[in-house]
């Protein structure tokens, strides 16, 4: 069995990685130059289900996501990306009914998740919440951030030292069928590679893929915007959601800003420096939040495109009617990466659809 996997985002290199645990014969072609230097370079990439109670089946895949991270930083004998720091989220007062339900509803599932007041965090996490004491809070300790770069390139190193290949500046242009049957990909210097399976895990490039073997693939494509802060003045412990600003630790002496509000202020430009108009929002909103960040610098901006399906969830498995083809598109990718790579894997190698993938199949559409 050899599996082409087209994207070395962190599902392409997530999927890998678990068919090369299982002996099988990979190899991920990326079109770019380097790993993850698409969506998964630019992401919050903040590990969580507690975003994704309004849906059972969706709730409980990410919430198999946050373990299958926890798994594989056992498996890989190195948790150096896998920032467990937990995540305090507060919102304002007409919308905490729906947060306290989100919290009931996550831990009546018997995942972790409290509703406490802000004194009460402030003082365990050493965290200045400009809050009320007795603001309630909600507070997910298993709740976690990725290092992105860091595992792609310990996913890079290991799914190569399990006989997988990984071609950077490698582009598709083409999958070759015999009838149903996927047979290869073709590059764009025309170079044929067989292939019992392909996979499609080509981000917000997927519908481009889709198309080579006939089939629509309705993307929702998203811009986001990541502020990455350099600080001395200030040290943040955990994971920080509030109604003007998201922000979380990025490594030492810098945070990552971000938030929807902000994103949906930006236009087609998808370069901005770090001082543009939609940055300087970011920073002040961080400012008024922590005023020690009035002394930050601000050394780089990214905008990534998040790779949504049309109707918002993921889209994961073997398309029926076109035998080896398979696709892995979805939002939250960085939650998801591990564990859909382990579902995929079995899925590619024994055909057997896992009960956790049922409800996201390509051809719910
Ligand atoms: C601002 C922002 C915040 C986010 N926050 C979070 C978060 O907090 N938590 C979370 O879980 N998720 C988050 N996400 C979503 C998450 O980052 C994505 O779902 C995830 O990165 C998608 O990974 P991917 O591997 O599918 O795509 P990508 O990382 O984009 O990888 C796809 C790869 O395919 C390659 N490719 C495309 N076409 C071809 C071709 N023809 N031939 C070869 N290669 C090709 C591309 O170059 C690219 O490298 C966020 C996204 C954004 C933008």
């Amino acid at each position: 069995m050899h599996v082409v996997i087209i994207g070395a985002g962190l599902i392409g290199l997530s999927i890998a990685y678990a068919l090369t645990r299982r002996n099988a014969s990979v190899t991920v072609l990326e079109r770019r130059k380097t790993v993850a230097a698409g969506t998964s370079g630019a992401s919050f990439a903040w590990v969580n289900a507690s975003a994704k109670t309004d849906n059972k089946a969706y709730f409980l895949l990410n919430w198999a996501g946050l373990q299958a991270h926890e798994r594989l930083a056992e498996e890989l004998g190195n948790d150096a990306w896998l920032h467990r720091v937990g995540n305090v989220e507060w919102v304002s007062p007409d919308s905490l009914p729906v947060l306290a339900a989100r919290v009931d509803y996550a831990s009546a599932m018997g995942y972790d998740a409290q509703l406490v007041p802000a004194a009460t965090l402030n003082a365990e996490l050493n965290l200045p919440l400009p809050l009320d004491p007795d603001y309630p809070v909600a507070w997910f300790p298993r709740e976690a951030w990725v290092d992105v770069p860091l595992l792609a390139q310990i996913l890079t190193t290991t799914i190569v030292q399990h006989g997988g290949t990984i071609r950077t500046a490698s582009q598709v242009n083409a999958i070759t069928q015999q009838g149903s049957r996927v047979t290869g990909v073709t590059l764009t210097d025309d170079q044929w590679l067989a292939a019992d399976a392909v996979v499609n895990a080509a981000g917000p490039d997927a519908h481009r893929i889709a198309q080579m073997v006939g089939r629509q693939l309705p993307l929702r494509p998203e811009p986001g915007l990541l502020l990455s802060l350099a600080v001395d003045s200030m040290e943040l412990p955990c994971i920080v959601h509030t109604p003007e600003i998201n922000l979380r630790p990025d490594g030492e002496g810098h945070l990552l800003l971000h938030h929807q509000s902000v994103d949906r202020t930006l236009g087609d430009e998808l370069d901005l420096a770090p001082d543009a108009p939609p940055c300087r929002e970011l920073r002040e909103r961080a400012q008024r939040l922590f005023p020690a960040l009035v002394a930050a610098t601000s050394p780089r901006a990214a905008i990534g495109i998040r790779p949504i399906p049309a109707d918002g969830y993921p889209r994961v498995g073997q398309v029926p009617e076109l035998d080896g083809y398979f696709e892995a598109i979805t939002h939250s990718g960085i939650t998801l990466g591990p564990v859909l790579g382990d579902l995929l894997a079995e899925e590619i190698l024994s055909r057997r659809v896992d009960p956790l993938l049922a409800p996201f199949r390509p051809n719910r559409f």
